[in-house]
Parts: structure tokens; sequence; C-alpha cells
């Protein structure tokens, strides 16, 4: 059997983001393979303890998919301070031509976009995807799946930071499915009131539903305390136009310090402030550029001196364009600025605006969270649900099939062996 229908029985789906089925995305050829190690946002830990646990089996995995793609490179990406995964990646490189990239610690270091750009010098246009400038880019955690694929092995554990106000941040694996709750407990219970974010302070959702299961793309679970500022920000609110009325001074440092926009990709959040202000669409300005806002929340977190949310206001844009229908021309607009080096935001300061600073801890490996009871959603990856292939009362075994795909998709298994205790439409519960 080839690499890709190995992967595609496996069930690998992009583990650092919205959950592209890896088969569809490796079944090509590139000119560059990017492992994207870089883990930007700031608290998690998770890819770092991949790569200096499993720096062998990584580089194997890569020369394998570099020799799929036809590749000419291979390039693991990570920052330069991660010490010990650096010194075990130097030493399975060797002789092997698979190079390292050590980045400096800023933010949004691995946004893809931004890695292609650092890695090669292209730009992804909007609109497009690291293929269109011959690069094919996966996460570390996907590449590790993808080794234990090439064994036989599908995807039924998951490698999750649990950190924020803690008793004890941890790194631990579990089964996929298993509750948040279960993580929290492994790292010693919250310390106060507080609610929680699955994946990083920027990027990741707030929730406090601590039932919800950890599913293939989940990397971290921070609980922050009730009353925090960064909580205010990470939703849109009622008020948020009526705010940018009276406080936007229309200032324009959001897009000045736009990541994508330093890129010539003329993403311009302070015109998505304009026009939601005056309730004008006309005011959006290039509609185009509004696609390749990657969500990354520096205008938020970090730029506007005023509080205001700049990134929910192009959410919001991007949302009501694609409700009418209205899709991205692929362009880079511009040359990348010259000074886009000086623009990138340290993580340390952007962890000392958001204070979050005293959260910046070790999550040391805390080993094996077993769980007697997993809820797997049928949904994991981009595309509608799987649909399942056990029922209610069947004994499973851990690796088993239980669910594939009816059209985009990724093959959902058994997390652990046990009988399955119900199928809805949205999940497959199994008890030990
Ligand atoms: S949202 Fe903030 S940074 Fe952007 S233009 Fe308005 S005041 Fe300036
Ligand atoms: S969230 Fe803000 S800073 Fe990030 S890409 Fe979008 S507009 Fe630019």
């Amino acid at each position: 059997m080839g690499l890709v229908e190995q992967i595609r029985d496996a069930g690998v789906v992009g583990a650092g983001g919205a959950g592209f089925p890896t088969d569809r995305k490796l079944n090509c050829k590139a000119e560059i393979f990017i492992v994207n190690g870089i883990e930007c946002e700031p608290l998690l830990r998770t890819d770092r303890h991949v790569m200096e646990q499993y720096a062998p089996e990584i580089v194997k995995t890569v020369r394998a998919i570099r020799d799929s793609l036809g590749a000419k490179r291979a390039v693991i990406a990570l920052k330069e301070h991660y010490d010990k995964a650096v010194e075990a990646l130097r030493a399975a490189v060797k002789g092997t031509k698979v190079e390292l990239y050590l980045s400096e610690s800023f933010y949004p270091a691995g946004d893809e976009q931004n890695l292609v750009y650092c890695v090669t010098g292209r730009v992804v246009p909007t609109g497009g995807i690291p293929l269109d400038v011959g690069c094919v880019v996966s996460n570390v955690s996907t590449v590790l799946n993808i080794a234990h694929a090439m064994n036989g092995q599908p995807v039924t554990e998951k490698m999750v930071t649990v950190a924020g106000s803690v008793a004890k941040p941890v790194t631990v694996t579990c089964p996929i499915g298993t509750p948040l709750s279960r993580l929290l407990e492994a790292a010693g219970g919250p310390v106060g009131d507080c609610t929680y974010i699955v994946g990083g302070p920027l990027m990741g959702k707030v929730t406090d539903d601590l039932s919800e299961p950890v599913t293939k793309t989940t990397g971290g679970l921070l609980a922050i305390p009730k009353g925090h500022p960064i909580l205010a920000k990470k939703v849109a609110g009622a008020r948020d136009a009526m705010l940018a009325r009276a406080v936007c001074s229309q200032c324009s440092m959001c897009t000045q310090m736009c990541p994508r926009n330093a890129m010539g990709l003329n993403v311009q959040p302070h015109k998505a402030m304009r026009a939601l202000a005056s309730g004008n669409e006309s005011l959006l300005g290039d509609v185009n550029g509004i696609f390749s806002c990657c969500d990354c929340g520096v205008c938020t977190y970090f730029a506007c001196n005023f509080g205001l949310k700049p990134s929910k206001a192009m959410q919001q844009a991007k949302a009501k364009l694609a409700a009418q229908g209205i899709k991205p021309v692929k362009e880079v607009k511009y040359e990348p600025e010259r000074g886009i080096d000086n623009k990138r935001v340290p993580t340390e300061r952007l962890l000392l605006r958001l204070d979050l600073k005293k959260y910046d801890k070790d999550a040391p490996m805390g080993g094996f969270v077993d769980c007697a009871d997993v809820r797997i959603p049928l949904k994991m990856h981009i595309g509608g649900p799987d649909e399942p292939v056990v029922a209610a009362g069947q004994h499973v075994s851990k690796g088993q099939l239980i669910a594939r795909p009816s059209g985009m998709g990724a093959n959902i298994h058994a997390s652990i062996d046990g009988t399955v205790s119900a199928v809805t439409e949205e999940f497959i519960e199994i008890r030990k």
C-alpha cells in the first residue's frame, strides 16, 4: 500500500489546524516540504515535546513524505530556543539532507503563510494555498501520526498541553474523545474560578463546558481566571459596533502591525472597523484582502491601544462576503514590506501585554491519561460529519474503524476497547 493510502486508512488530519484530511494534502507533487514545529501560540508545549521524544521517527517520516512528493527540499521548522528539540533533531537529520530552520520567537511565526515566506521568500497568494508556490506544509504532530500510519496504527490519541491557572501545568497523551475535565484533573485542577480556552490564548475558543471531548485537532486547554481581560476580547459583543464608532480613531495601527498585510496581501483591518462603525460596507476597501486575514489576532491583542477588536470586524466582514457568494481572487497585491522583520511581535512582549506571562511555564510530559468513557465526534475535519459503521451495543477494539467519510473527511477509529453505548448524528460514545 502506498503512503497516501496508509494515511487515508489511518484517518490522519492536520493536527494543528482545521483538520484538513492529510491524504488529500499529500496526494500531489511539490518542490519543498516544510514541517511546522513552530507552535506559535504562547503557553502551548505539545509540538516541542513531540520533537524531543520522536526526532528519529519524524525525520524518517519526513524523508518518506519528501520522496512521495518528489520534493527537492525537506525542512523542519522550529524555534531556536527549543533547545532539547533542536539537539534531538540535529542528531536525527545528520547525513539525511533534511534541513532545520530555526526561527526567532515571535507571533505568529507558525502561521503557514508566514512560515512559507520565512523558509522560501515566496508569498502564498490571497485565496491560494502553499502548493501555489511549490510548497506543502504539515504540522509536526501530523507527521508523527503519519509515522504511526506507516506502521498500520490509526489516529486514536492526542497530545495536549494543559496550562494557565492550574496547579501543575502538564502535557499529556489521551484517547480521542476524552472529556476536557479529565485533562484538568491531570493538571491538578484549576486555581481559582476559571473559564477555559481550548487551543492557544489568541486563536483558541472559550468554553465553560468541560464535558467537551478532545478531538484530533485539540492542541491545548488553558484555565483563565474569570474576569481576565483576554476573555472579553475573544468574543464579538453587541457593543462592538458602537465602540468602533465612538473610539476607533482610524489610526491604522492595526493594519500597520498586521503580519499578512506586511507580506503584501493588502489586509486592512482599520477599514473593516470603519465599515462596522458606519454600517456602510462600501467602506471595506479592497475586499479581496479580507480573505487573507488568518485570524491571528495581532490587531486586537497587540496593535490596538484602545482595546478594540478589529479581528472580530474582519471575521464578520469575511463571513458576510462568503454569505454573498463572493470568493477570493488569487493575487499577491504588493511586494512584501521592506521592514517586515521589524514589525514582528516578540512572543515575550505579547505575553506581557496580555498579562499571561505568569503562566509561561514548563508543561512537562505527564504520561498517558486513561479514560473509561469517550465521546468521539463524527466531525473532526473539514467537510461534513462521518457516517458511523458501528451500532449501540457492539463491542469494539482500540483502533477499529467506527466511522467513514461520505465526502470530504477522514476515517474515525475507536480510541479505547469497549462497548458502543450511543451513536448519534454528532458522536459515537464508547464505554470500557
Ligand atoms: S481599531 Fe484600533 S488600531 Fe485600528 S484604527 Fe481603530 S483605533 Fe486604530
Ligand atoms: S487577525 Fe488582524 S492582524 Fe491577524 S491577519 Fe487578520 S487583520 Fe491581520
